[in-house]
């Protein structure tokens, strides 16, 4: 039996982990975390995830999509709030389209247990990967419990272990391999929102509430328990950065002044601010993602991305079944599928890491546009009319997963330039819902 070696039990690991059960492979991960089926986890505590259909279709294949509805929480749409607590909707897609608010530590624990299940899947916890040896395919792992270090052969080792990966890190010194690391100037802070007294939300659960104020923005998603995860992405230096509101008096009056309707949302704002940490945000970049037809990498630990399109998960999902069609096609010869995979997803990987890049600015600034809300407007309006003609670019991102993150891009730069024509036309917000433009749009298409 083929032995394989998932190296981290994070989301893409657990999730890899049972298509390669599936395929009757033994199955080994190592994890440098502790065993999470078996922790307590506190809700609201953990970031929490916008999974979308990418995402989906990956745990449909794997077959396990219905487990994971259970924990989640759809989102019809963006719910802005202006610093006069005026609120403004706008949905995401279609009617009935949602992208859904799931707990990451609730995720990764019904991940493991769904791997867990299988008798050919082996889970390692407290192992920590030191070192490669890509001519022998040996692993090392150092047991963080008792310190013992353990050597481990496999025929493929499956890297996924996140944005720091010690597997991409061996492969980092091979030839010709390209690698990028870029800090963001923003990083981020959580807050809690409780749940009122009698277990409900305090605000609308089924959307992804948005405080946009230009160069920072908070954001909040709903948990199960009624409370919700706010996370407030913020300069680190700067006038306004964490750098200078580091203080509980600070914190209140910040939030007095650009974020006032949530100082009622979250009573001990001042302590949680200044208890929780700041956290950084990494980008990535590498190429090849794998080495011959032995090892490959796969979610963050090949392609970390900043999370304003709310991808990185879900494109991460989509390598485990992209590579499991893969493996179909090709008939099991890994060292073409390998091959394939780095050819395709590369390119995948690199065009969500510049979407989300971009999503930035819309996210904290755009969002609360008068005329980025009418393009958007005009866009839908020609989406539900002409479906096969005209996809929003948010739309192929979040709810075509069978439209590459590569063709999205290139398709949204053709739509950009079009929407920046009609936007230029005098009276464009009189004449917006007329057949003329319509018309025009079509033309250009
Ligand atoms: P990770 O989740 O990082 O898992 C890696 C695992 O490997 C961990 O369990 C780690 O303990 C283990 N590990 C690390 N090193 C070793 C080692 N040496 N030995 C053994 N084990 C090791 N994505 C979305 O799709 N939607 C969102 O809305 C979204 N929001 C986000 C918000 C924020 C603030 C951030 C920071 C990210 C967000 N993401 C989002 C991105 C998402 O969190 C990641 O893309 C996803 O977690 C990647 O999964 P992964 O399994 O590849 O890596």
């Amino acid at each position: 039996m083929e032995k394989t070696v998932v190296v981290g039990g994070g989301l893409v690991g657990a999730l890899q982990s049972i298509y390669l059960a599936k395929r009757g492979y033994q199955v080994d991960v190592y994890e440098r975390r502790s065993d999470l089926r078996t922790a307590k986890l506190i809700a609201g505590k953990s970031i929490n995830l916008a999974l979308s259909d990418r995402g989906w279709k990956a745990l449909e294949r794997a077959g396990i999509s219905d487990d994971i509805k259970e924990i989640s929480i759809p989102m019809h749409g963006r719910m802005m709030h202006s610093i006069s607590g005026e609120l403004t909707y706008q949905p995401y897609g279609k009617d009935g389209q949602a992208i859904y608010s799931v707990s990451r530590g609730e995720l990764n624990r019904k991940l493991l247990q769904c791997a867990g299940k299988y008798e050919n899947v082996s889970l390692y916890f407290d192992k920590k990967c030191l070192e490669l040896d890509l001519n022998e395919n040996e692993l090392e792992f150092e047991n963080l419990r008792t310190g013992e270090i353990k050597h481990v052969k496999a025929d493929r080792i499956y890297g996924t272990d996140g944005a720091f990966s010690s597997v991409r890190m061996r492969m980092m010194k091979t030839d010709r391999f390209d690698y990028s690391q870029t800090y963001l100037k923003e990083g981020y802070k959580e807050l809690s929102i409780p749940a009122n007294a009698d277990g409900t939300h305090k605000l609308d659960k089924n959307c992804l509430h948005i405080w946009p104020r230009g160069a920072f923005m908070l954001i909040a998603l709903a948990n199960l328990d009624g409370s919700f995860t706010c996370t407030l992405f913020f300069p680190f230096e700067g006038e306004q950065s964490f750098a200078t509101i580091n203080t509980e008096e600070k914190a209140l009056q910040f939030f007095k002044e650009v974020f006032p309707d949530t100082l009622d949302l979250i009573p001990d704002l001042p302590q949680q601010y200044m208890r929780n940490p700041n956290a950084s945000l990494v980008l990535v970049r590498c190429n090849p993602w794998h080495v011959t037809d032995r090892v490959v990498l796969m979610g963050d630990a090949s392609h970390a991305i900043v999370p304003f399109y709310g991808q990185g998960m879900n494109c991460g999902f989509e390598d485990c079944r992209v590579l499991d069609e893969l493996i179909d096609e090709l008939n099991g010869d890994y060292k073409a599928i390998f091959e394939e995979y780095t050819r395709l997803r590369q390119p995948d990987g690199n065009a969500i890491a510049d979407l989300a890049l971009q999503n930035f600015i819309e996210m904290r600034d755009l969002v609360g546009d008068e005329s980025f809300l009418l393009r958007k407007k005009i866009e839908k309006k020609i989406h539900e009319k002409h479906p096969d003609k005209w996809i929003p670019l948010y739309s192929q991102v979040t709810f075509s997963p069978n439209i590459r993150y590569s063709e999205a891009i290139a398709n949204g730069k053709r739509q950009e330039k079009i929407m920046d024509e009609i936007m230029a036309i005098d009276g464009i917000t009189e004449k917006w819902d007329s057949d003329e433009i319509e018309n025009m749009i079509l033309s250009k298409v």
